[in-house]
């Protein structure tokens, strides 16, 4: 998959929150920008700014360099989006996520579960046995939840998920093999230069042989007359 600026926008957010849109908007498609200047564009305090930065950064999502500003004697940070690593780390959070939908899968399938009619809680067989199937909330008598329509959402999102990570791993599959055509490729080409380098050595070869050819025979007919 592409990782769109709002892509990335959406992954950051969602650590953040939504009031950390202004500065992942501003980050993104930039390199070094300062945390001042971060904060002047976004009209937000340098401070809320900071600690903004250190959760992308605690993250491994943002990296920084500084530089001492030779007149007030204090370092300035400045920032820049890793995109490498915020593709790691969002197909790292999805995997969590789907190991921990399988687990709940699991579980509706496998336990029962109670339900109280006006919803205030959903127990598992124990918990009910201990509630005597009564609502702790309200007192109502426990219905057995019937799990079907949540068995078949979390299905879906599990389904959703893995196309996801099939998707990525043909990518990557796709990418390796173009890696190994390329150097193919230039193998190729290399051995190529070696033949016409090696027939040229050839060549030259031949061209002092036939030479040394020649001054025997003369030094001979030389010889002869003598
Ligand atoms: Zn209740």
């Amino acid at each position: 998959m592409r990782f769109t600026p709002q892509k990335i926008e959406e992954i950051l957010v969602a650590l953040l929150g939504l009031e950390g849109t202004p500065l992942v908007k501003e980050l993104i498609g930039k390199a070094n920008v300062s945390e001042f200047d971060l904060a002047t564009r976004t009209k937000k305090d340098i401070k809320i700014i900071r600690k903004q930065l250190y959760i992308l950064h605690n993250y491994n999502l943002v990296g920084f360099t500084r530089k001492k500003d030779k007149q007030k004697g204090w370092y300035i940070y400045y920032w820049t989006l890793l995109p490498e690593s915020i593709k790691f780390n969002y197909y790292k959070m999805k995997r969590n996520l789907l190991e921990k939908l399988k687990m709940q899968l699991e579980e509706e399938k496998k336990e029962l579960f109670f339900i109280c009619s006006t919803v205030c809680v959903r127990l598992n067989f124990d918990q009910a046995m201990d509630f005597e199937f009564r609502c702790p909330e309200c007192g109502e008598l426990l219905d057995q939840d019937h799990p079907e329509e949540r068995v078949k959402q979390l299905q879906k999102k599990i389904d959703e998920l893995e196309a996801e990570f099939t998707a990525l791993k043909k990518e990557h599959q796709e990418k390796k093999k173009q890696g190994k055509e390329r150097k193919k490729v230039v193998k190729a080409k290399k051995k190529v230069v070696q033949k016409k380098k090696s027939s040229k050595q050839k060549a030259v070869k031949s061209k002092t042989k036939k030479r040394e050819n020649i001054v025997k025979k003369i030094r001979r007919i030389v010889k002869k007359k003598r």
